[in-house]
């Protein structure tokens, strides 16, 4: 029988989500019409609070309508960041643009930038059709390769002077072993680790916090890479351990036996979100939660 759900203290949304999901809040509690390019953030229940309060998303083929008649609104950069062709783009049409590009995408996109423009080939270790991805190769002119398993590696020309950065969210693991393939094959190999120190930091916590329930509730986005990466952490230390976006996907099966139940979220998981999952649960398990929640 459940004793104790413990919602996990150092979770909670990372500064840089935190900051667009202000913006949009800001704009449009000041009766700014706005809209996001993209999903604003890879949780679909956070979306639907932030579409109730007024908050449109649009694609990459809408938004050039964005600033029309009179439905104009702003256009909201996300936190990924997006290629200058964009926002050249947004100028052109007479678009206004609330910039929430997360500063340390901001510091990627520019040394990619750098090490391009002084002609070294560049390498990003993520996932090629990943938003960050996108917006780091549009800094490149289209011309960064992306390595996301070692098949990616031989295509590298090993003779150019070569500048690897990653992904802001990918794992340790897989940046310390792409990086290992690249430097076998690359003979000349300048590198810069820019993952988010949220990510890493959390990722140690969490193998801790996951260690410690008997069950572990990993709350977040199922399309959100982020979450997936910090999913695999707690399911290395947590057999026990299950993703889910709402307290519906809950299956009663999984707390057969378990006294601790732990719930925690990605970079991109609101903590009000844990709560109301937290208390889903504890009216579920008719457990007290005094002590814990
Ligand atoms: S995970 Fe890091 S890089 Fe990504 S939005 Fe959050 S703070 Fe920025």
């Amino acid at each position: 029988m459940v004793k104790r759900i413990i919602i996990d203290e150092n979770a909670g949304p990372c500064g840089g989500v935190k900051r667009v999901i202000h913006l949009a809040e800001k704009n449009l509690a000041a009766g700014v019409k706005t809209a996001s390019l993209g999903a604003v953030i890879h949780n679909n229940v956070e979306i639907d609070r932030l579409s109730n309060l007024g908050l449109d998303t649009v694609d990459q083929t809408e938004f050039v309508r964005v600033g029309q008649g009179g439905d104009k609104r702003k256009l909201l950069i996300r936190a990924h960041g997006e290629a200058p062709a964009v926002f050249h783009q947004a100028e052109e049409l007479g678009i206004d643009v609330v910039d929430g590009t997360c500063p340390v995408v901001t510091r990627s996109q520019k040394y990619a930038r750098m090490y391009h423009e002084r002609g070294y080939q560049i390498v990003v270790v993520g996932k090629p059709k990943h938003a960050e991805v996108i917006g780091i190769l549009g800094h490149c002119d289209d011309q960064a390769k992306v390595v996301h398993d070692e098949a990616d590696v031989e295509q590298l020309d090993p003779d150019r002077p070569t500048y690897v950065l990653a992904q802001t969210t990918i794992s340790d693991e897989m940046w310390t072993s792409m990086l290992a393939a690249i430097q076998k094959r690359v003979h000349d190999v300048v590198w810069r680790n820019t993952i988010c120190a949220f990510v890493s930091d959390r990722e140690t916590e969490l193998r801790t916090f996951a260690a410690s329930c008997d069950v572990m509730l990993f709350v977040g986005g199922f399309n959100s890479s982020n979450t997936k990466v910090m999913y695999d952490v707690c399911l290395q230390v947590n057999p026990r351990a299950h993703w889910i976006e709402t307290a519906a996907e809950i299956d009663s099966k999984w707390l057969d036996g378990a006294e601790t139940v732990g719930i925690s979220g990605s970079a991109s998981t609101p903590q009000w979100l844990l709560e109301r999952i937290g208390q889903e649960l504890t009216a579920r398990c008719d457990a007290d939660p005094t002590p814990s929640i």
